[in-house]
């Protein structure tokens, strides 16, 4: 398990901004080492190990691009076309029988190795055929339509980095080479669990007063898609004495114990409490909305993260905390969130010195640009504002006033997790 000293969340200010407390994670958090050996089709989503040279040039053979002719660049025709015989014939998956006489073409197909001697290929469209021979226009470049050996990749280049995050492309590049296992970074274990005497899980009976708890399915869900391993521990109960054992009890086995509710400070909220009476804890203040404090803490070496009951700020302070910390402790590339530019179709006042995040619908204006529509309730607790929307717009620190029309940046859900 990643072991991390006692203080090594506590922060100086009052209130944190968003960029010093992803700055704070990325140093403080050490990454986990075991690596284990996936195949291919198992590899999409995690994290490469270590660097992959390439161990043969991309192609492999210098090939032809198009179906068509092969012939030297000393036979191409200057001011009108010529007709040249055709002697062989080259397939993908085979070579020629030998090599190109000049004055000769070869009948070649896409992919099949270009014939010693030739370097150049017509596209059967641009040529015509006549008898045995081949009617070539005047004008084509030497070296057209041919792919030359490692000019995708050249053999030896770092082709893969350690701490990618392997996407498909990836993987087919890792195929391209010839590999069939690739060295990841084991998955990071999290234990998740829900905090709250108003919870109820689907399934169980649902007391009056209960609501359905909806967070840990969600937090569970993007961890998945951050390609860890998720312990479902259910929800705890507004009791220190429970919440304080079922802490000690997961911390030895999991990289990263994640909670949400209870962590206000409330006479009700208990989870600092219990933390701190089996580790160690800082009450986070940052300068984000939606959100509220968030709780960062330390277990018998094991990172804590307590994170906010109101779904919506649960959801907003897992991107901005809990991913970089899965990052982190995977020895992962960070990977900053790029808002794209899109216009604002809303007006919206909010406070200096605060990062905001307003839930949009993206449309097409009328000129073809995208828009965002703002959802039209704000409320941290209202799940539709995230299930009818498509993303974040980003409201920088020094932002006071958007009106619409205005250029704004917008984060789809897709690419927070
Ligand atoms: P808390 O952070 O515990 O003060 O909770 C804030 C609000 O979020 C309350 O209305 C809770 O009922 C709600 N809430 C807390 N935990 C969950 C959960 N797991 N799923 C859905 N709502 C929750
Ligand atoms: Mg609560």
């Amino acid at each position: 398990m990643a072991q991390l000293s006692d203080d090594c969340f506590a922060f100086g200010g009052p209130m944190m901004s968003v960029d010093e407390a992803v700055g704070l994670i990325a140093t403080r958090v050490t990454s986990v080492v075991d690596v284990e050996t996936v195949t291919l089709g198992r590899a999409d989503g995690r994290i490469l190990a270590h660097e992959i040279l390439a161990p043969l040039p991309l192609p492999p053979f210098t090939n032809s691009a198009v179906d068509g002719y092969a012939v030297s660049s000393r036979d191409l025709p200057q001011k009108e076309e010529q007709a040249i015989p055709v002697t062989g014939r080259v397939q993908a998956g085979s070579s020629a029988s030998g090599p190109l006489k000049p004055g000769q073409a070869t009948r070649i197909f896409t992919g099949a190795p270009m014939p010693e001697g030739a370097d150049t290929v017509f596209m059967q469209e641009d040529v015509r055929v006549e008898g045995d021979k081949v009617v070539l226009p005047a004008g084509l470049k030497p070296g057209a339509n041919v792919r030359p050996a490692g000019e995708d990749i050249p053999s030896g280049v770092a082709a893969l980095h350690a701490g990618q995050r392997l996407r498909p492309q990836d993987v087919a590049l890792a195929a391209a080479f010839g590999l069939t296992r690739l060295e990841v970074v084991r998955r990071i274990r999290v234990a998740v669990f829900s905090t709250g005497n108003e919870l109820a899980s689907p399934g169980e009976a649902r007391a009056a007063a209960q609501l359905f708890d909806s967070n840990r399915f969600m937090l569970m869900a993007m961890l998945s898609r951050l390609g860890c391993e998720v312990s479902d521990l259910g929800i705890i109960r507004d009791d220190r004495a429970s919440l304080a054992r079922a802490l000690q009890e997961v911390a030895g086995s999991h990289d990263l114990i994640l909670t949400t509710g209870g962590v206000s400070t409330g006479e009700e909220d208990h989870v600092k409490a219990s933390v701190e009476s089996v580790g160690r804890l800082v009450l986070w203040r940052m300068a984000i909305k939606p959100g509220r404090p968030v709780a960062m803490g330390i277990i018998g070496g094991t990172p804590f993260i307590g994170l906010p009951g109101n779904p919506v700020a649960s959801f907003v302070t897992f991107v901005h905390v809990v991913r970089p910390t899965i990052l982190a402790l995977s020895g992962a590339r960070p990977e900053p969130l790029l808002p794209m530019p899109v216009r604002a179709a809303f007006s919206y006042k909010k406070k200096i010195s605060r990062r905001e995040y307003v839930r949009v619908s993206l449309r097409k204006g009328a000129d073809g640009v995208l828009e965002a529509e703002k959802f039209p309730r704000e409320g941290a607790g209202l799940l539709s504002s995230l299930v009818d929307t498509d993303g974040l717009v980003e409201l920088g620190e020094e932002v006071t006033l958007i009106e619409p029309g205005q250029t704004v940046g917008f984060l789809s859900y897709a690419s927070l997790v």
